[in-house]
């Protein structure tokens, strides 16, 4: 049997409780040395083996699977944050599919929780935006055109940027494309939840600036959005006049 576990963010109590279990009974582990802090590590038993999948192909991932599983071992795969997200994990699943392999699946916190964590921000804030974009800049990966920065950016919504912060000039254009100004705040987020977190506030049109000086152009999330700023309206759940299924208008 194959675990897929997301091991959160980065600092290794954010791992799931459910997470640490499966990797204290693992017998093989494949973590993405990339990007999993090593630290989560520690939850596993010491007579597993460990493969950094950082250092493989898709191909031999999958031989270490499927040798596991001839053996009657359980792997787990541990993927930074939640695999759900820029993971190249669907490809492994139709791969242990074809090899009649099965396999669950523990989710995880993604980075971008962690970075709202290390702004202190609520991404979706009434009066402000009621919406979060996640999303990217074209790398070695492509985006489809109609998925492009400048299209989301019509929206003016909260955007949350992964794998971009080596593109923060293309990525200002694309932003002042749409309905963000210069002025709109952001954030770049370096390493949200790790020992070394380093957040940054700036601007639209100070990104690329801000990161070339501090010196980021990886493990990072960009944060663009006026949720950032200070002006939001209160909410209606927990309004003194407002009446809920749980509890009645107070006069
Ligand atoms: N599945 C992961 C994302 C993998 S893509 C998740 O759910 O978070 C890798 C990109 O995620 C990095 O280039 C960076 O943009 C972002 N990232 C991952 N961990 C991060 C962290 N702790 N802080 C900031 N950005 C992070």
């Amino acid at each position: 049997m194959v675990h897929f576990v997301g091991a959160g963010p980065g600092g290794a109590d954010l791992i799931t409780v459910r997470g640490a279990k499966l990797l204290k009974e693992a017998d093989v582990i494949i973590y993405a040395g990339s990007l999993v802090n090593p630290d989560v590590l520690q939850y596993r038993n010491e007579n597993s083996v460990v493969y950094d999948s950082a250092k493989m192909t898709l191909e031999e991932v999958i031989e270490v699977m499927k040798q596991a599983h001839q053996e009657k071992k359980d792997t787990v795969r541990l993927h930074t944050g939640d695999k759900c997200l820029y993971g190249a994990v669907r490809e492994q699943m139709d791969l242990l599919d074809e090899l009649g392999i099965p396999y669950d699946d523990t989710p995880g916190v993604s980075s971008f929780c962690g970075a709202a964590s290390a702004l202190q921000a609520e991404y979706t804030l009434p009066g402000v935006s009621q919406s979060v974009i996640i999303t990217r800049m074209p790398g070695k990966t492509p985006v489809p055109e109609r998925e492009m920065v400048r299209e989301f950016a019509k929206h003016g919504s909260t955007m949350v940027l992964f794998l971009s912060s080596s593109l923060l000039e293309e990525l200002q254009k694309e932003l002042l494309m749409g309905a963000y100004t210069e002025d709109t705040p952001a954030a770049i987020v370096y390493k949200a939840t790790w020992p070394e977190e380093k957040v940054f506030a700036c601007t639209v049109g100070t990104l690329a600036e801000t990161a070339k000086r501090e010196n980021i152009y990886k493990t990072a999330l960009i944060v663009v959005g006026d949720i950032l700023g200070s002006e939001y309206d209160r909410s209606l759940l927990y309004h003194p006049h407002f009446t809920t299924e749980f509890r009645k208008a107070k006069k």
